[in-house]
């Protein structure tokens, strides 16, 4: 089977490896897709990767073979990741309370980049029957807007900020709408992702140049209830908190790898809040693919539009999205 190797410096390498068996306990699973996600593209960009890793932890599959000892999994199940662990079996970041993401975060394999991985029996999540699989791609990123929506103040009627419309911008702005909010205005430079912002129910999208007055001036001179800052790079954190209304707060979802400038003399008159929310738990995916099920996350349109690749495009993609003009959601299909 082949797989996707992170070598270091910006660069992929395609491998063809045995396609591993399941032991005790555990699962094979063929990937359907897996969705390239913005945190690898940071990964990729800072070259804070290490070699060797198999990134890609958005995917959907299919169980192919089952291990000695699982019962509650049948061959043909469709599942995506975020089963509970058991006790000892946590992520890092939830059983280290002092958990640093930039010195610890990447020692991680994820292994969706590749044309099948192995679960343990308590990993995967079903997908629900209404859920295609590329749909399903999508439900670790929806759950992080879940997540996002979640840790906020939000509530019915109030108005919302994102900034940047990449995927889980796209995603917040329809977390934020199930949960209530009435108009959502978005800051992105990228003329197609403005587009999809608006597909996915902004109410405004703006250029960043200008994105403070203009969404100020759309809720009546005050700004957002809540900013949701979707980018990690730049100076987008202090704008987000430059933009919200006075009290209001504002979520920082994007993971910025670089020190980000702030000016706190500009807004900390505003008495603002400030929230950190970090990836999708377990109940987040859940949660989602619930939603996606029903029809308050739309992703049928991001899909449809999203650019599928083969493994061996890796390389390019990565590159592409570093600075991306057209391309809002790449999904890599490995059996093609
Ligand atoms: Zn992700």
């Amino acid at each position: 089977m082949k797989i996707a190797v992170y070598q270091g410096h910006q660069k992929f390498s395609i491998e063809d490896v045995p396609v591993p068996s399941p032991s005790r306990g555990q699962l094979l699973v063929k990937v359907k897709y897996s969705a390239i996600c913005g945190t690898d593209v940071h990964g990729f960009l800072y070259d804070v990767v290490p070699p060797g890793t198999v990134m890609g932890h958005e995917y959907s599959g299919v169980i192919v073979e089952i291990g000695e000892g699982v019962t509650k999994w049948s061959v043909g199940d469709r599942v995506v990741a975020g089963g509970v662990p058991p006790q000892g079996k946590e992520a890092r970041y939830i059983s280290n309370p002092r958990f640093n993401y930039r010195e610890l975060g990447y020692a991680i394999s994820h292994r969706g980049y590749a044309e099948y991985l192995v679960m343990e029996d308590w990993e995967p999540t079903k997908i629900p029957d209404g859920v295609s699989d590329e749909a399903a791609a999508l439900a670790e990123p929806s759950g992080v807007a879940v997540r996002a929506v979640r840790k906020s103040e939000l509530r019915l009627g109030d108005t919302v900020g994102v900034i940047g419309a990449g995927p889980i911008g796209l995603f917040t702005i329809q977390a934020a709408k199930a949960a209530g909010a009435s108009d959502v205005y978005v800051s992105e430079p990228v003329p197609a992702r403005r587009e999809a912002a608006l597909n996915a129910g902004a109410s405004g999208v703006y250029d960043p140049s200008d994105m403070i007055e203009s969404v100020v001036a759309a809720t009546d001179g005050l700004g957002p209830h809540v900013v949701f800052e979707c980018v990690g790079i730049g100076r987008t954190l202090d704008q987000s908190l430059d933009m919200v209304r006075q009290f209001g707060q504002v979520v920082l979802v994007g993971v910025a790898w670089e020190e980000t400038p702030v000016l706190p003399a500009n807004w900390m008159a505003r008495e603002v809040k400030l929230q950190t929310t970090f990836g999708a738990r377990p109940s987040d995916y859940g949660m989602a693919l619930k939603l996606i099920d029903d029809g308050r996350i739309e992703i049928d349109h991001m899909v449809s539009n999203a650019d599928v690749i083969p493994l061996d495009g890796i390389q390019r993609a990565f590159e592409d999205l570093v600075n991306p003009s057209t391309q809002v959601q790449v999904l890599i299909k490995p059996d093609s």
